[in-house]
């Protein structure tokens, strides 16, 4: 067999707690890999340490000098899960065969990776991660990521379910996913756009290890706005419903106000009037803020800044010098 270079790319923002035990089960499975002869022996974990506040890049570059398959890349300041994960494949990609992004947390099961790696070899490209069960997500978390995809299918955006950002790409869809230039990222709506042969690999998510959530509700909430606003319009198609059944309404009171008026009723108005003032109100302030969404979406892609800045990584090297 063909033995293909790994990269598990691994996203760090404030995990001092849990990466010494990241590395060593991550550096566990993937030495047992080169052992077992399954991959490259330049196989490598990539942190990415997205502008962490503590000592989190001081662990990872002493790691890198004691491990040879320890790499890392330095953020000038956070830029965001997304952004790690992305700036970890713009490396890995031009040495690698193969990559797996993993949270630096440990709720995703490490074991789950010499399975992906099978798939890989089986001929697919794609490989997702699926929660078989969310027992440790609170009842809120479990309810409202139902919803969220729920909502998402509703939508037309294809996304795999219980799916996170745990997943393994070849490089071929790897290179698929660079190409998508958007600022805006949400990565788990792109990579079904990618295409190829794609599979799913089951594992039981666990609590995290140590340390807190890096993702409060209001950065959630974020988030599955961003995934809705970067990947359909519907909103928009629904403030088009919107005004069309106000219409509807306010055609039939006219028509009622009309009747009453040739009757020789006096229409006496005033909560009726005041009723319909704060609801137009609502609505109009609603569908702008909307719109703006949109708008301030298009503004950020139009600038073109760049999606992060690396301000030094060893991984480029390490490769070299093996290569
Ligand atoms: N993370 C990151 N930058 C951020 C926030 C989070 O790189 O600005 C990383 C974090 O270190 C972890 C992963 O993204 O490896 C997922 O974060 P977390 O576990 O806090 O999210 P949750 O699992 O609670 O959704
Ligand atoms: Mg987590």
């Amino acid at each position: 067999m063909n033995k293909s270079v790994l990269t598990i790319i691994v996203p760090c923002y404030n995990e001092e707690e849990v990466l010494p035990e990241t590395v060593k089960e991550l550096g566990n499975i993937l030495t047992n890999l080169i052992e077992k002869d399954k991959i490259d022996s330049k196989s490598k974990l990539l942190f990415v340490n997205d502008g962490s506040k503590d000592r989190t890049w001081n662990l990872i570059s002493d790691y890198t000098k004691k491990y040879n398959y320890v790499t890392g890349i330095k953020f000038s300041r956070n830029y965001g899960h997304q952004n790690a994960l992305l700036a970890g494949m713009n490396l890995a990609v031009n040495f690698s065969d193969m990559m797996i992004t993993i949270d630096a947390d440990l709720q995703d099961d490490v074991n789950a990776i010499p399975k992906m790696v099978e798939k890989y070899y089986e001929g697919y490209d794609v490989v997702y991660g699926v929660r078989n069960s969310r027992k440790t997500d609170t009842f809120f978390k479990r309810r409202t990521a139902l919803a969220f995809y729920g909502l998402m299918k509703k939508l037309g955006v294809n996304l795999v379910p219980d799916s996170a950002d745990y997943r393994l790409l070849s490089k071929r869809a790897t290179e698929g996913l660079l190409a998508f230039k958007e600022r805006n990222l949400f990565l788990r709506g792109m990579v079904p756009l990618v295409g190829y042969r794609s599979t799913k690999v089951y594992y039981a998510r666990k609590e995290r290890f140590a340390g807190k959530s890096k993702y409060p509700l209001s950065k959630m909430l974020h988030f599955a706005l961003d995934g809705i606003t970067s990947f359909s319009i519907a909103p928009i198609h629904l403030i088009l419903y919107l005004g069309l059944i106000t219409v509807a309404i306010s055609i039939i009171c006219m028509i009622y106000v009309i009747i009453e008026k040739c009757l020789g009723h006096v229409v006496s108005g005033w909560s009726s009037l005041m009723i319909s003032i704060w609801l137009l109100g609502g609505i109009q302030l609603i569908s702008i803020s909307v719109i703006g969404e949109y708008i301030g979406k298009i503004f950020s892609e139009v600038k073109h800044r760049p999606r992060y800045t690396i301000e030094t990584e060893t991984y480029t090297n390490k490769m070299n010098k093996q290569s």
